[in-house]
């Protein structure tokens, strides 16, 4: 019988290993720059974290189960909700904003295809506890900065505002669920389910008009979009309010940097208590699956049961990303490594070779021949394992405290004294 890995999973072999670690690496490094801690929370939660953020029916997209002591879990299928869960457990009295960041695994029941899986990767950030345009900037900031660290080409940021969406629908009486509701069909991009549930939520024509002209605008940065929306909002008090904080978020993103982008009214962004400004990054290379990443404000701390707080965040797919990489060509700075292999030319010397092998460890990643290989073998064996140096113990020098290094990748040797090892730079 053989054993084959659960639909929609994957087996990571040591050269993907090092591509994920290294972006994952770069990515800390933009996180920390922006003053962001890492935090970690477990792979399962209480089901009910996540019924009560996205409701029930996000039981079909769950692993849910339950355990001997008949408790209701489910692995996570996102961070977001588990993140806030942290901070109302943990951190409600600490300064703030608080600036969170995680890497960490999600599950989700969904019909595996390129991009999508059962069991990948998000990296996210959370700013709590600041309502000020500032916050949303900040947070929009440190995803792109993340991607340029990354060099990622290829990616098109677009961002709205729900709160004008939500504002529309308030003045015209339309209920919280029912609110959540459309939220999710516009973010499905069902055009006839869309009209249908227009209709039957009772909006005159005019109010669907307005509607469907907001849903759908869309443009650069300096194509008027908001000179449009006004126009369009004019009888519309709240939405207008919401347009005018949007404007005040676009103004801060220019002093953090941010100037290139797509303003897209029409982001809904599911079911998830988004409140205001909402963004998506886009890798046009990706095809069906090209989302890396989707965030904004959200008010979910309340619905969990903390203090009603203001906070943004976002969430890369890491798994996209990595395609996204790859697509463009990305070198993940493959082979340059130092790492170094030693063997001896005869068994008399094996544990000498391992010796050297510790004594350069502090410094390098070592190994020795623990197959007791001819020379010829292991030389062969260190290049196709994609080891730089060979460490060569040959009897007669060794005799004289002599060793030799081989360069791998350009085949030219030197000779060092055997006390150098420590200090010898390739
Ligand atoms: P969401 O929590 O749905 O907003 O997702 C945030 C990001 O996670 C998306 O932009 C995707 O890049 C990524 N993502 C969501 N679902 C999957 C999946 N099934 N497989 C791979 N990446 C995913």
């Amino acid at each position: 019988m053989e054993f084959t890995r659960p639909r929609g999973t994957r087996d990571f072999l040591p050269s993907e290993m090092e591509k994920r670690r290294h972006v994952e690496s770069l990515m800390r490094h933009t996180f920390d720059s922006f003053g962001y801690s890492e935090v970690a929370t477990p792979t399962f939660e209480n089901l009910e974290l996540f019924t009560t953020k996205s409701g029930e029916e996000i039981k079909e997209h769950l692993y849910h189960f339950k355990d001997k002591g008949d408790r209701d879990l489910a692995l996570r299928p996102e961070l977001t909700a588990a993140v806030m869960r942290l901070y109302i457990n943990e951190l409600q009295v600490a300064p703030k904003p608080q600036k969170i960041f995680y890497i960490g695994n999600c599950f989700r029941y969904e019909r595996p295809q390129s991009g999508r899986y059962r069991e990948f990767w998000q990296v996210g950030a959370e700013l709590i506890g600041s309502s000020r345009p500032e916050a949303d900037a900040e947070v929009i900031a440190l995803a792109m900065d993340t991607l340029n660290a990354l060099k990622l080409k290829n990616c098109e940021l677009h961002i709205g505002h729900i709160g004008i969406l939500r504002g529309i629908l308030e003045e015209n009486g339309v209920k919280e669920d029912d609110q959540e509701q459309l939220m999710g069909i516009i973010d499905k991009g069902e055009e006839a389910e869309l009209q249908a549930f227009l209709d039957d939520l009772g909006l005159s024509p005019d109010v669907q008009r307005t509607l469907n002209a907001i849903l759908y605008l869309k443009g650069e940065k300096n194509e008027g979009v908001l000179i449009k929306a006004k126009k369009l909002l004019s009888g519309n008090p709240e939405a207008l309010d919401a347009l005018n904080n949007f404007r005040v978020v676009l103004d801060k993103l220019d002093a953090f940097g941010v100037e290139d982008y797509t303003i897209n009214l029409g982001i809904a962004r599911g079911l998830d208590y988004y409140t205001g400004t909402v963004f998506e990054i886009y890798a046009a290379n990706l095809g069906a699956q090209k989302q890396i990443c989707g965030g904004g404000t959200y008010s979910l701390v309340e619905v969990l049961g903390g203090k009603k707080t203001p906070t943004c965040g976002f969430a890369f797919g890491f798994d996209r990303v990595i395609l996204a990489l790859e697509k463009e060509g990305y070198g993940f700075e493959e082979g340059t490594k130092t790492r170094f292999f030693v063997m001896a030319t005869g068994p008399e010397l094996a544990d000498d070779a391992l010796k050297v092998a510790r004594r350069l460890r502090g410094r390098f990643p070592a190994e020795a021949d623990i197959m007791a290989r001819k020379m010829g073998k292991a030389l062969k064996y260190a290049s196709n394992r994609g080891f730089s140096h060979a460490v060569i113990l040959g009897e007669d020098e060794f005799k004289t405290g002599r060793l030799i290094i081989k360069d791998l990748r350009t085949g030219k040797q030197v000779e060092i004294g055997t006390n150098e090892v420590e200090t010898f730079e390739p």
